[in-house]
């Protein structure tokens, strides 16, 4: 059995079907994975050629940056020091914030 993320619209454990390939030029199964809830407005779904094609699609979330988190990871570099001889974690911090706000290192 495939792990499935909740439906991302209403939090439902969403459904597979298999079916058959229904579009022109394709023959074999399909496996749809769709919500199915009652009080779902989206009702979204994904196909892919296996269960694990369909769930990797299904699973797939998009990455939401907010201005409040690149703010309060603007605050923690600030916090972190910048003197090179700093504990190497603390350096490898620095620099992995700096290249993820897109800021130059002093
Ligand atoms: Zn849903």
């Amino acid at each position: 059995m495939t792990d499935l993320k909740p439906c991302p619209f209403c939090g439902e454990v969403p459904q597979i079907q298999h079916d058959e390939w229904r579009d022109e030029g394709k023959d074999g199964p399909a496996v749809y994975i769709v919500c199915r809830s009652s009080t779902c407005w989206a009702e979204p779904s994904v196909m892919g050629d296996t269960e694990e094609s369909a769930a990797a699609f299904w699973n797939t979330r998009a990455v939401v940056v907010t201005d409040e988190m690149v703010e309060i990871l603007h605050a923690q570099l600030d916090y972190l020091s910048p003197n090179p001889n700093c504990g190497i974690s603390q350096r490898a911090l620095r620099a992995a914030l700096e290249a993820a706000l897109g800021v130059e290192g002093e």
